[in-house]
């Protein structure tokens, strides 16, 4: 079973993905005993009652297959579902583990071309959203949040312009499910007025149909942040042909991607990691990784526990892996751990934030800012490219 450790705010930490079974040491390994022990974590039989498990087969593998998987995704064409799933399940301590996050970080910093990017995020509002997150302090069901919160205009562009000065290389605009379509309209058209025609200008929001989406990039957006979240329908209220649907849409109405394999905790399983990374490597996202759910005091899965920054960077690593060369931005590098292990996608963040409980989340909340998320990136190696990022304006 993974370990568990509480923090000094008190809110549990885990060191590997839920296996759901114990591990089970397999035959001999040509190790000696002692040596053997160091990797018994690996040598594991997996089983999980995620939907894509398969539980007539469980999952067995050597040290070696590990090694040998990490080598065919050295080279860059990505690896099979049998194979990531493998990965998700090493233990992060393990001497696999490290080799796996090495790996990543030089396949990441082999793609030509390649840096990392700071994306801003703005949060237009913390108003309580019907749709029931569990994990979100927005969610009307959850305890986290009173009242309704809603950044003025002015504000919003004049962050807009701050972040553009301070280098941002992509604005990202965050509602809950609950904010007016048409203000969101009105707010793309009026940040598009005051930043540059280059740099991108995306949206996460609602789901919306296609003629939404149309009147979106009409105003100014380029693209949109959205993701099918873990066990969505179940510990969220939002059906996932819903969001299935609103990929079509944006994607229609010539908007571009930005998804992820969010939000992880230690619940889930290897074969639930894997079925996510295919869904978003399968959708053409011009970024997309991995990303850990923050414990939020007050939603109901704060006391689910949250993965260390550890099992973070090993997931980043596999999402790396199995995508290939042909993911340009991997999420989500929040440590120099993670950004050290093949991730080159950080956020800063200003206004309201699902994972905080204060208004504005830069005052004194977690929302980090753009030199704390390029210092993060130079500790770890990584150029911070400079100027908007590429890819996301479709015509
Ligand atoms: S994650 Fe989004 S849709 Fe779900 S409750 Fe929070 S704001 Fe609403």
């Amino acid at each position: 079973m993974p370990k568990k450790h509480t923090n000094s705010e008190g809110i549990a930490t885990i060191e590997a993905p839920s296996t759901d079974f114990p591990a089970v040491k397999e035959g001999p390994i040509g190790l000696s005993e002692a040596a053997a022990g160091l990797f018994s974590p690996l040598v594991s039989t997996v089983a999980a009652d995620a939907p894509a498990q398969d539980t007539t087969s469980p999952l067995t593998f050597t040290p070696q297959d590990v090694y040998d998987i990490v080598d065919k995704g050295l080279l860059g064409k990505g690896l099979d579902k049998h194979e990531t799933t493998i990965l998700y399940s090493v233990h992060a301590r393990s001497k696999e583990a490290a080799y796996l996050r090495w790996a990543a970080q030089e396949l990441s910093l082999s793609i030509k071309g390649i840096k990392a990017e700071v994306h801003a995020q703005i949060g237009l509002n913390g108003t309580i959203c019907p749709k029931n997150c569990k994990f979100c302090s927005f969610a009307a069901s959850n305890n986290a949040r009173k009242g309704k919160y809603e950044l003025p205009k002015d504000d919003v562009v004049e962050y807009a312009q701050i972040y553009e000065e301070d280098g941002a290389n992509l604005i990202l605009l965050l509602t809950t499910a609950s904010y007016r379509f048409d203000k969101l309209e009105e707010m793309v058209a009026a940040v598009r007025a005051v930043i540059s025609a280059e740099l991108p200008l995306l949206v996460n929001t609602d789901d919306l149909t296609l003629d939404q989406w149309k009147r979106l990039k009409a105003a100014g957006a380029n693209g949109a942040y959205h993701a099918v979240r873990m066990r969505e329908g179940i510990d969220t209220g939002i059906s996932l042909e819903t969001r299935l649907a609103t990929f079509d849409n944006l994607k229609e109405a010539g908007l571009s991607l930005s998804t992820c394999v969010e939000p992880v905790g230690p619940e889930h399983t290897a074969q639930e990691l894997t079925e996510a990374t295919f869904r978003c490597i399968e959708s053409g996202a011009v970024s997309a990784g991995v990303g850990k759910r923050i414990s939020v005091p007050g939603t109901q899965m704060f006391e689910r526990g949250m993965l260390s920054d550890l099992v973070a960077a090993n997931m980043v690593a596999v999402y790396r892996l199995a995508a290939g060369t042909d993911l340009r931005l991997n999420c989500s590098a929040n440590s120099t751990l993670v950004a050290a292990s093949g991730a080159n996608l950080a956020w800063a963040e200003v206004g309201s934030n699902p994972r905080d409980t204060v208004k504005r989340t830069e005052h004194g909340g977690r929302g980090q800012n753009i030199r704390k998320a390029a210092e993060i990136f130079m500790s770890s190696g990584w150029e911070v490219l400079k100027g908007p990022s590429k890819g996301w304006i479709l015509g």
